[in-house]
């Protein structure tokens, strides 16, 4: 390995041993799992990238921390700590925790949809955000540009929103009838990728036109910081607090899953700029879903964890290793032709298989195909980000079909080595070359909703 990747930050004092199975016993594991990779046990997983969501390794400053959690019901001495450390980083005055991302979202959500008929645009919603938006009766448009759907396209910033379609947007639509602009940085559903502090400066300059409210979608703002400190001009001699202190300055709200870039396993952030009003209307609304305004579904001890975490997550030697492994992942399957979202995104390495497997249509889902080939070569278990995540269309009810048929390996934060990322490369490089032997899928049960998570199946034609 080169200087090209940065080496681990820190030394591992504590080890969670994982389980190795033999071909047949994980051709049997996934038989008995209805060939969904949900329903493995995660012991009868050797490398999980799942997701990078509430998987990640705490460090010794954080589990330090948790010893003096003030377990209040009000008024909690950890609340206090940890609302200082949001403000910090924000500079916003307001600030209440919740459970995790989608708490944040049911909460703020519904106070800006004020009437039938209103719509958030985003630069993509990312789905929880999505389901967000519709339960409070408004509805999601995306406005990302053009060239995040161009895998092969070296574009530093492909989580960019479309300015001209943003404007136009809102121009059709009436701007009384938009409720938000959320800025989801990075761009979680287009591959981790970056917004530029261009992009966000120009899309709030558009919502002050409008007089339309802004919310940044941070699960990983500090990710993103990081990318435009690498790759937008005059952002090299920034700090990355500094950078992603202007990020937060070009929006009203600010909702985090804590999950991602607070490296804790559970909770969440709303953060509210100057809006006294709307954070007493979130105060009301918080207390019957998620628990009193200074716990929100926290432990004290999680908010002490989380207080470490989020400044942990905001130093640049562990940003750099964080996006090096990725990237290092990434590079390895480009080099051997595996076709890639690129450039590599912040947080995983998607797998474009259409092009991979080409001979699967999309309804036999072509990523899950992938997906269980690489768990039955290696016991990795990644996830289907295509058509059967999609669903189907709620009137024709015909399978929808996805502009793109990823497979997302996504990489848990300070958890797995460099060797662990040859182990995945090796094993998605053999699928790859072994391509034509894939088989497509058939439902054996559709679950009505959400159906990638429980529904079974069989591969058509057996596996071999
Ligand atoms: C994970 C995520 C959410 C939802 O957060 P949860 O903690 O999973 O509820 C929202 N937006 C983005 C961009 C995310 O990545």
């Amino acid at each position: 390995m080169d200087k090209k990747y940065s080496a681990e930050p820190y030394r591992i004092k504590m080890v969670e041993p994982i389980k190795e199975t033999s071909r047949q016993e994980r051709e049997m594991l996934l038989k008995n799992a209805g060939y969904n990779p949900f329903s493995l046990k995660s012991e009868d997983v050797y490398i999980d990238l799942l997701t990078d969501s509430g998987t990640g390794a705490m460090s010794q400053e954080q589990w330090g921390a948790m010893m003096v959690g003030d377990e209040a019901y009000a008024g909690s001495r950890s609340f206090f700590k940890l609302e200082s450390v949001v403000r910090n980083i924000t500079g916003y005055q307001y600030f209440m925790p919740v459970h995790q991302g989608r708490g944040a979202e049911q909460v703020l959500l519904p106070q800006l949809v004020t009437k039938k008929g209103m719509y958030y645009i985003s630069n993509i919603h990312f789905d929880t955000t999505r389901a967000h938006v519709e339960l409070a009766g408004a509805r999601a448009l995306d406005c990302v540009i053009e060239a995040c759907f161009d895998i092969d396209l070296d574009h530093p910033f492909k989580g960019n929103f479309d300015l001209d379609q943003l404007e136009r947007i809102i121009n059709s639509k009436g701007k009384e009838n938009i409720a938000g602009i959320i800025m989801t940085i990075t761009n979680n559903s287009a591959g981790g990728q970056p917004v530029s502090m261009e992009n966000l400066r120009a899309v709030k300059q558009i919502a002050n036109k409008y007089q339309i409210p802004t919310i940044i979608d941070g699960a990983r703002y500090a990710e993103n910081a990081f990318f435009i400190k690498q790759r937008e001009k005059g952002y090299e001699d920034k700090t990355i607090i500094d950078i992603a202190r202007e990020e937060c300055s070009y929006a009203d709200i600010f909702l985090m899953s804590a999950k991602k870039d607070g490296l804790v396993n559970m909770g969440g952030i709303i953060a509210i700029k100057d809006n006294e009003e709307l954070f007493n209307k979130c105060k009301v609304t918080v207390i019957p879903y998620e628990g009193f305004p200074t716990y929100g579904g926290m432990n004290g001890r999680d908010m002490e964890a989380l207080s470490v975490g989020l400044m942990e997550g905001l130093d640049e030697r562990y940003l750099r290793h964080r996006t090096d492994q990725v990237r290092y992942l990434g590079d390895k399957l480009k080099a051997a032709g595996v076709p890639i979202q690129y450039p590599i995104g912040g947080h995983a390495v998607f797998v474009e298989c259409k092009r991979f497997a080409p001979h699967i249509p999309s309804y036999q889902f072509p990523a899950l195909s992938v997906t269980n080939a690489i768990y039955l070569e290696a016991g990795i278990r990644a996830v289907e980000i295509g058509s059967l995540l999609l669903g189907r269309d709620p009137d024709t009810h015909e399978n929808k079909v996805s502009e793109m048929e990823l497979m997302r390996l996504t990489i848990p934060r300070r958890v797995y080595t460099y060797k662990h990322m040859d182990v995945v490369a090796d094993a998605v490089i053999h699928v790859y070359q072994h391509r034509h032997e894939l088989k497509g899928y058939e439902f054996v049960y559709e679950s009505p909703i959400l159906r990638h998570f429980t529904s079974t199946f069989k591969p058509i034609g057996g596996l071999k």
